[in-house]
């Protein structure tokens, strides 16, 4: 098997900013033990992350938010890509539309896929659908992911648990396999 890290929308405006959500602070210190981890396993690093045009349409729902090439999109400086990561953009919840990760993921050959990053019931469960639709197993460590209530944090993990047969578990047992 082998695996690669995905950090999704871990953002100044999803952390710090418009659409801050002071629950995900604590995923910070668990994805940059992760991250650190898989740079030492030389394992892929691959950020995805919002990066909204005006005519976006999630922007009706949500208000403006992570616009391509303001702050507010670019990854908060305490995890902030280091050489040899990936980075892409993405304009709606899933890690997968339209973002080109897919044939990244094939060229770098991951079959396995370690979600981190936030917002466990949107992104985080849209990007586990679609990997599990496309035949990628997924992980999901507890401590890296946040919702913006612990009952939509709980649900969101169950129902990937459930739909994808994801691994929900602790980011030491992660990193243990
Ligand atoms: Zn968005």
């Amino acid at each position: 098997m082998q695996s690669a890290v995905l950090v999704i929308d871990m953002t100044n405006d999803f952390l710090t900013g418009t659409l801050k959500n002071d629950r995900a602070l604590k995923t910070v210190q668990p994805i940059n033990d992760l991250i650190k981890r898989a740079h030492q396993q030389s394992l892929p690093v691959i950020y995805v992350s919002d990066a909204h045009y005006p005519v976006d349409h999630e922007l009706k729902i949500w208000g403006e938010h992570s616009m391509k090439g303001t702050w507010g999109s670019e990854i908060i400086p305490e995890l902030a890509p280091q050489p040899g990561d990936y980075s892409l953009e993405k304009r709606t919840y899933s890690a997968f539309f339209e973002t080109g990760l897919d044939t990244l993921l094939r060229d770098l050959q991951v079959d396995h896929l370690i979600l981190t990053g936030v917002v466990t019931n949107i992104c985080i469960q849209h990007s586990a659908a679609d990997a599990y639709l496309r035949g990628y197993s997924v992980t999901v460590p507890t401590e890296t992911t946040e919702a913006l209530n612990e009952p939509a944090y709980q649900t969101a993990l169950d129902y990937i648990k459930t739909m994808y047969g994801a691994q929900i578990i602790s980011v030491a047992q992660t990193l243990a396999k």
